[in-house]
This record gives C-alpha cells, sequence and structure tokens, in this order.
C-alpha cells in the first residue's frame, strides 16, 4: 500500500510517500479500514521531529486522524461491517486497567495514539479496535470526517469534562486558526457560553465569528488581557482555552476572573511557564491539563456531527503526493482549520 513513512527522525523533511506491506487484522476485535482521507494534527509534527522515548520501528506510518471504509472485521466484531463508512478515535487503550474500567481512558499508562505509538492514518489501510470506529453521518463529505476526531475530541474533553463550562460564562480562546480552537469554539457555543477569540489574522478571526464567536480580538495589535478586561467589566473570563504554552501563559492568568479555570492541551510557544503563585491562591485560580478524550467523550461528538452541530473547518484538501506541502503549511502555521490528505480518490 502506498503510505506517508518518516525514514528517520529530523521533522517532516524526512517524510516520504513509499510502498509498504499492508497491515493485517491481528485480533479478534480489530478491523481493517480502508482510509479515504487523513488530517494533520500538531502532534504530527511532533512525532516528525521524534518525541523523546518514543521508539520508532522504520518506515513509520504518521497520522492521527483518518476516515474510511470498512474492509474486513475480526470474528468478533460486532458493531461494523464491511463497507461501513468510519470515523476513527485516535486513542487506543488497554480497557483493564483502573482509569479504563472508569471510562477515562486518556489517562491508562498504556494510552497510544495512533501514528505515534502504532501505525497511523496517512495509509491506505489501518488497523485499529473495534471501539475505535464510530460512522461517518451520511451528509459528512470525508474531508470533513477525517478532519472531526482529535481536534473535536481534544477540544470537548477541555471545555465540558475538565474545565466544566457553563451557559453564561465567558471563555477565551487564544488562537483561532488551530483546529482544536475552532472546535472550542463550536463547543463553547453549543454551551451557551460568551465566547472571546484571538488571532494575529483578521481572516482567521472572521472565521472564527462565522463560527459563531461574540467577539474576537487580534493579539498582535491588542493587549488580550487589558481588553478582556474591559470586555467583562473588570470581571476576567472563567475560562481560558490555552494550548500556546510559553507565549501566551502570563496574558490567560491576567484574564482569568476569580474561581477561573485555565485549561490547556498543549504548549506550541514553549513549555516552562511562570505562574505567581500568590495569584493563583488568592483568587482561587484552577489549572487543568486535559489531552484527548475517552470513549464516552467520543460517542457524544458522534452524536452531535450526526445532529449536524459541530462541523470542522477545513482549510485544504491535497492528495497524498502532496502531503509534505501540508506540513509546510502547518509548520508556518498558515491554516485555518484543519489540513486533509486524500488518500483514496474518489
Ligand atoms: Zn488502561
Amino acid at each position: 500500500m502506498k503510505a506517508l513513512t518518516l525514514t528517520a527522525v529530523g521533522g517532516p523533511e524526512q517524510l516520504a510517500v513509499q510502498e509498504i506491506p499492508p497491515p493485517r487484522l491481528e485480533g479478534p476485535d480489530q478491523v481493517l479500514v480502508r482510509i479515504q482521507a487523513a488530517a494533520l494534527n500538531r502532534l504530527d509534527l511532533f512525532v516528525a521531529g521524534g518525541l523523546p522515548g518514543l521508539s520508532y520501528r522504520f518506515p513509520h506510518v504518521v497520522g492521527a486522524d483518518g476516515a474510511g471504509v470498512v474492509e474486513a472485521a475480526g470474528p468478533d466484531v460486532t458493531t461494523v461491517k464491511p463497507g461501513d463508512r468510519v470515523m476513527i478515535n485516535p486513542g487506543v487503550s488497554c480497557q483493564a486497567c483502573e482509569w479504563c474500567l472508569a471510562g477515562d481512558h486518556p489517562l491508562c499508562p498504556a494510552y497510544q495514539v495512533l501514528g505515534e505509538h502504532r501505525p497511523g492514518t496517512i495509509a491506505e489501510y489501518v488497523v485499529v479496535p473495534e471501539r475505535n470506529l464510530a460512522p461517518v453521518p451520511e451528509a459528512m463529505p470525508w474531508a470533513q470526517a477525517a478532519a472531526y476526531s482529535m481536534a473535536t475530541l481534544t477540544a470537548w474533553r477541555m471545555l465540558v469534562t475538565r474545565a466544566a463550562l457553563r451557559p453564561a460564562e465567558s471563555v477565551l480562546i487564544w488562537g483561532a486558526g488551530s483546529g482544536v480552537s475552532l472546535a472550542a469554539v463550536q463547543i463553547a457555543r453549543l454551551l451557551g457560553a460568551r465566547v472571546i477569540v484571538t488571532s494575529s489574522s483578521a481572516a482567521k478571526l472572521a472565521v472564527a465569528t462565522r463560527l459563531g464567536a461574540d467577539v474576537t480580538i487580534n493579539h498582535a495589535e491588542t493587549d488580550v488581557a487589558k481588553e478582556v478586561r474591559r470586555l467583562t467589566g473588570r470581571r476576567g473570563v472563567e475560562v481560558v482555552v490555552d494550548s500556546v504554552g510559553e507565549k501566551t501563559w502570563e496574558q490567560s492568568l491576567r484574564c482569568l476572573a476569580r474561581l477561573g479555570r485555565l485549561v490547556t492541551c498543549g504548549a506550541t510557544t514553549g513549555p516552562f511557564v511562570v505562574t505567581d503563585v500568590r495569584k493563583l491562591f488568592w483568587y482561587q485560580w484552577s489549572i487543568l491539563g486535559s489531552t484527548m478524550g475517552s470513549h464516552g467523550e467520543y460517542r457524544r461528538i458522534n452524536e452531535l456531527a450526526h445532529e449536524g452541530k459541530l462541523w470542522p473547518v477545513v482549510d485544504s484538501v491535497v492528495p497524498l503526493d502532496e502531503a509534505p506541502r501540508a506540513f509546510e503549511r502547518l509548520q508556518a502555521g498558515a491554516q485555518t482549520g484543519k489540513l486533509v490528505i486524500e488518500v483514496t480518490r474518489e
């Protein structure tokens, strides 16, 4: 099969489309999916650069997100059959540890992500456990089905499970270009919150507005914390979604209301941040980490997809042979929404 593979660590320059043997069904609960489209995540850049503690078997197939058609299924599989259109939850957990038994799959010590710890989705075929599959809504095109899972699941867990965002609360979301941020805008709207979004690009802010953001701030021209204070009558926002890290952390804290919650799922600009502990306890803030999502959360976002809510924004679609171009766009931060790779021509 054709696949986008990493032949060594060292960045996206090490990616190449090549022919490799297709994966085979291994366990009775496994499903072989013929991928129609896959989508990129920032994780793929980190994987290409080489993640500490990760041992690769080259050629390593990259990609966490994908959607396609069931080709074959193991004997124990009951919920999907060959020919079904499916989207893939990229997180694979052990199903036996205390965290899995409690339904908190991303906390599983044996947690694996497609394209990181196991072969990824930017290939003609991938094998995943049955429980990682969900039906694609009939009206949803392959590009959006492929782009759906990781960003939407991550944003859902951040806002709903971790930050417990409530109606009438205000939320600040940094960086309108990323798939997670745009999913967060839509989720915050569904929850009935007031949504404030930042970007340095007017075009990206326009997309956020179209998705339901109440207020947009150009963070290249504006002191975000000052503006947030002004917009909230000096009170601050109850929740901040920050996956930027070093560059925005202190501003994020300055935006928080008393009892505010800062939730993070990433550190694009660097992992080491400064927090004034005196303010943390005095204002009784919470700093919340979040990553990926559980099977229950995945079922919930899949239902919302079927209700026509929360469909992802696709920035662009390129054929598999041009996948490295999509990586360049991701690395430059030029995208608004998800970068999709068409693996199989329709
Ligand atoms: Zn587990």
